[in-house]
């Protein structure tokens, strides 16, 4: 039944990682530092339905700040304000996690409170160059809870 479900999954949380609940990079929305925030951006912002959303510089795997859809509230599209602006002014700290970290200790960095949301991350030493860090996804405290209780949380 529902209770033997979720006590397995308190049981089991613990030994998965969060590359195991993550969004996967390819299906996170991202968007460009160079964006303007003219209303056709922000319409697409609003209609992504989420309220936290990484921004990145270059390429999609380089996480360089986080856009929090009510730092949007003061913008006035006819301003067409560069996001690079916001996200300087606001400079929310972006959370990061490696790969194998456990659901358990990632559970307790997001009690600890700076954001739920962390940015997966894992070191790339495939190629010829000095190895660097690339984000492979993002991983929320809702990812946790989910498996913790063994089924979707449906948004609102
Ligand atoms: P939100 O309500 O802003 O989407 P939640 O923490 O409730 O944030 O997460 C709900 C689900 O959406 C989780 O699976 C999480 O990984 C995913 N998610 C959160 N932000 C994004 C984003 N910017 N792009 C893609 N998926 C996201």
């Amino acid at each position: 039944g529902d209770e033997m479900t979720i006590i397995s999954g308190v049981l089991n949380y613990k030994s998965k990682t969060v590359e195991e609940v993550m969004t996967k990079l390819e299906d996170c929305y991202l968007l460009d530092v160079l964006s303007i925030l003219d209303f056709r951006t922000i319409a697409h912002i609003m209609q992504s339905g989420h309220s936290r959303i990484p921004v990145y510089d270059g390429e999609r795997h380089n996480i360089v700040g986080l856009l929090l859809v009510k730092d949007l509230a003061f913008i006035d599209t006819d301003d067409c304000t560069p996001l690079r602006t916001v996200i300087k002014f606001y400079n929310h700290r972006v959370q990061r996690v490696f790969d194998d970290v456990h659901l358990d200790a990632m559970l307790e960095e997001f009690k600890k409170g700076h954001s739920h949301l962390a940015v997966v991350q894992r070191v790339n030493n495939e190629g010829d160059g000095d190895p660097f860090y690339e984000a492979i996804g993002i991983v929320t405290l809702e990812d946790i809870l989910e498996e913790i209780i063994q089924s979707e949380i449906v948004d609102e």
